[in-house]
């Protein structure tokens, strides 16, 4: 078994060729003082994954180190699956998934394509620097991207294969491995070796807490009503008055609120004023609405374009010519004149 390969890509059968080659097991992982440096990197993966987005890679030549770079990927799938947050799951696949592109990119072919082939996608190339995938599978792994590069009719289709460049390539592996991370997660170690994780899970805990706190547009300091954006302020006050809002401005309105961490009982009492109010209704589209009913993701409040188009935009004011998004209206409020419009996130600057 190749070391170094299964240290780059521990989610590879070879990596965990690798580890059993070396008597490593789950027990000894836990407990054992000599695998201490696997926990202490699994863990790192997890805050790197939470803190920048990214699981750092350096590249190893022992094979101890190699070892120790294996064991940390369990590792630090057990500590997410310990602490199970839907936030945390998808920040930990996107930063593993990340740290894998990047390591692509120096790979020769032979590996990419191994690579791909244990993601469940069978690719080519001819040596000509061009990958070939099915349509099909592109299609999939593709769909979530934004940018214009990615439509079919930029893209190079012919007899239902498509030919992308290599950059590209990585580019949806990175969508298939964060894809195979959360569709594998949660795990369930056995009950007997969650003492020995608790200190670990705590600390993961509390970064976790800070980068939401930080992430929040409220910074974790509830919902005040002078940072709100003229369209949420207009479609808050239509509510509270009873009138009765059309379907666009009341997914506005939820989407917003949620954004800024109401709750459902705060954002129910909003709607109560209205004269069609049914709670058993407006329960069923708000908890659709913030992913509580099915357990999956809350839908975003819509950007300013689609607030515009759907007759949502209110009297905007000067601080709204600078921006893109009613919750960066509310993020630059909240910080105060000293630090406007530059640079933030979703800026028209
Ligand atoms: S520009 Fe954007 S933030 Fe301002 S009122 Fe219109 S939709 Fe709201």
């Amino acid at each position: 078994m190749d070391a170094r390969l299964s240290a780059k890509f521990p989610f590879l059968k070879e990596a965990s060729g690798f580890a059993a080659e070396n008597s490593a097991d789950l027990g000894s992982l836990m407990t054992s003082e000599s695998y201490s440096p696997a926990r202490a990197r699994g863990k790192e993966r997890v805050l790197d994954a939470i803190n920048s987005g990214e699981v750092t890679y350096k590249p190893l030549m022992r094979d101890y180190d190699c070892l120790m770079e294996v064991l940390s990927y369990p590792y630090a799938r057990i500590l997410v699956s310990v602490i199970w947050d839907r936030y945390l799951t998808k920040r930990y696949a996107l930063g593993e998934a990340v740290r894998m592109n990047k390591v692509l990119a120096d790979e020769d072919r032979q590996t990419v394509l191994e690579v791909s082939d244990e993601l469940g996608f069978k690719a080519s190339t001819d040596g000509d620097g061009i990958m070939r995938m099915k349509f099909p599978d592109y299609l999939m792994l593709s769909s979530r991207m934004k940018s214009v590069d990615w439509k079919l009719i930029n893209s190079d289709v012919r007899s239902g294969i498509v030919f992308l460049p290599r950059e590209k390539f990585n580019r949806l592996m990175q969508n298939a491995l964060q894809d195979k991370i959360e569709s594998e997660l949660p795990l369930r170690p056995p009950e007997e070796f969650l003492p020995y994780l608790q200190k670990d899970c705590d600390e993961v805990r509390a970064a976790l807490e800070d980068a939401k706190m930080k992430m929040s547009p409220t910074r974790g300091e509830g919902m005040k009503g002078e940072y709100l954006p003229p369209c949420v302020t207009h479609l808050l006050e239509m509510a509270m008055k009873g009138i009765n809002l059309p379907h666009s401005g009341r997914f506005a309105l939820v989407t917003f609120m949620s954004a800024l961490g109401l709750d459902y009982d705060g954002i129910i009492r909003i709607f109560a004023e209205s004269p069609d109010f049914d709670e058993s209704k407006s329960e069923y589209q708000i908890k659709h609405i913030t992913g509580e009913l099915y357990g999956r993701d809350a839908y975003t409040p819509p950007e300013c374009k689609t607030m515009k188009t759907e007759g949502l935009c209110f009297e905007p004011d000067a601080l709204c010519a600078k921006i893109n998004h009613p919750l960066n209206y509310y993020r630059i409020k909240s910080r105060g004149p000293r630090k406007t419009d530059a640079g933030a996130p979703g800026n028209k600057a």
